[in-house]
């Protein structure tokens, strides 16, 4: 991909998302869990059904089993769930069937209940049942031998749903990721400190509790390292702490070019920077690099400080990169839905920057995706981007918008959702 637009100087989201995910190599280390814990996990290793799903013909409702097309059967036994009927129907015979039930042998078609009139032993119906009416026929949903999900598959509901009823019990995935994760900031102080005791320009250290939240929800294993203070010497330890235990590091704050920001010349000095601006409001202050250790390397994320900038880069640009980390192939690799929908306020924007603009949408009293922006739009302005459900993708070259215009909007999934 090339960087049509970097005549300021910074790199486009989307190359930089797409230089990401060409430059990260995939663990490959997996381990056998019970699928009772694999949802999210990746799939390492293929899983073939070992039987054919339905298992047997079976009844898609409760009725009656038929031999062959008569005004009338006589009815010889029943099948139900669970107790199948061992006998064989001779044409104008019928069972009794319940939904899931096996189809007797003989039987070729299924009439619901509703369509059925009983007098004794014998049953007229209110209309004919077609052949193979209402039968679910054995292997129609998955044949023996046959690959149940791909490998790289992130597991979720469906593909639980599906190896389990293929009676699979233990999945081989890729090993959970480890992140070490800290942040950077002589103002930080712990959550928990009384709010009297903290000094004059002090904050809570919020970025740390909300990125966690959010990497937990990605199934990864978390090493956390605190916050540490604006000083090269103690930012060293920190990132050598981080990269001798984890497979990436993720880190806020000190990432921009303030005469306390030490990310960058740590980051140097230890390894290497992918890249350092980007094209991205909010957000442009953000480094990517890897640090060189003894097994291997461990790759760098230094988020912007700003509360929102931090959560909009780690959504955009860290999660891509952590699913390719992590093994998921290419196919299941979930790009943000995106949906049109119509302005219900002016936006100003300028050129230069993709803009992700925390807004509200929802569909209105004629059926159209309406969004309206939430809060003013700074970095540091949490509660905006707490009412909100959604972001306003404006492009990189675009201006203002106006009440009506058609802009792009993605609704927040995992981990914001
Ligand atoms: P920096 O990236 O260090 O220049 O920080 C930019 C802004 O983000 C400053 O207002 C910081 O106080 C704020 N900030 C930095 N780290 C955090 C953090 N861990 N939690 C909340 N805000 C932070
Ligand atoms: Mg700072």
């Amino acid at each position: 991909m090339t960087d049509a637009c970097a005549e300021n100087g910074l790199r486009s989201v989307e190359v930089a998302k797409q230089m990401l995910i060409d430059s990260i190599n995939p663990i490959t280390a997996s381990e056998t869990i019970p699928l009772s814990q694999a949802c999210g996990r990746v799939l390492a290793e293929p899983v073939l059904s070992a039987l054919d799903l339905p298992p047997c013909d079976n009844s898609a409702m409760d009725g009656y089993a038929l031999s062959g097309d008569r005004d009338s059967y006589t009815i010889i036994g029943k099948s139900l769930a669970g107790h199948p009927f061992f006998g064989t129907l001779e044409p104008g015979q019928a069972t009794r069937i319940t939904t899931g039930a096996a189809v007797p042998t003989g039987a070729d078609r299924v009439q619901m209940q509703e369509n059925c009139n009983l007098d004794g032993d014998q049953l007229t119906m209110s209309r004919p049942a077609k052949p193979g009416e209402n039968i679910r026929r054995r292997g129609e949903d998955v044949h023996t031998g046959q690959s149940l999900i791909p490998v790289g598959s992130k597991i979720k509901v469906p593909h639980i749903a599906l190896l389990a009823g293929a009676g699979v019990a233990e999945v081989t995935v890729l090993r959970k990721l480890k992140a070490a994760l800290l942040s950077i900031g002589d103002e930080l102080k712990p959550i928990g400190t009384p709010a009297s005791e903290l000094g004059d320009g002090d904050i809570y250290d919020s970025n740390r509790i909300a990125l966690q939240a959010a990497l937990e929800q990605l199934d990864v294993d978390i090493l956390d390292l605190g916050y540490w203070p604006d000083q090269p010497e103690k930012i060293r330890e920190a990132f050598i702490k981080a990269r001798d235990n984890a497979d990436f590091v993720i880190t806020s704050g000190g990432v921009s070019v303030g005469e306390a920001d030490f990310t960058k010349t740590v980051l140097q000095e230890l390894g290497e920077i992918g890249f350092w601006k980007l094209a991205i409001k909010p957000g442009k202050p953000f480094a990517f690099g890897r640090l060189p250790k003894a097994d291997g390397e461990a790759l760098f994320f230094g988020l912007p400080g700003n509360p929102v900038s931090a959560i909009v880069t780690l959504y955009q640009l860290v999660v891509p990169a952590l699913e390719k980390l992590r093994g998921t192939s290419e196919q299941f690799r979930q790009l943000p839905l995106q949906v049109r929908a119509r302005l219900l306020n002016d936006i100003r924007k300028r050129p230069g920057r993709t803009d992700y603009q925390r807004g509200f949408t929802y569909r209105d009293e004629d059926g159209i995706q309406v969004v309206e922006t939430r809060g003013i739009q700074g970095s540091h302005i949490l509660s905006g981007f707490a009412a909100a459900n959604c972001f306003v993708v404006l492009p990189r070259e675009g201006g203002d918008c106006e009440t009506g215009d058609w802009v792009t909007v993605e609704p927040f999934s995992a981990p914001l959702m």
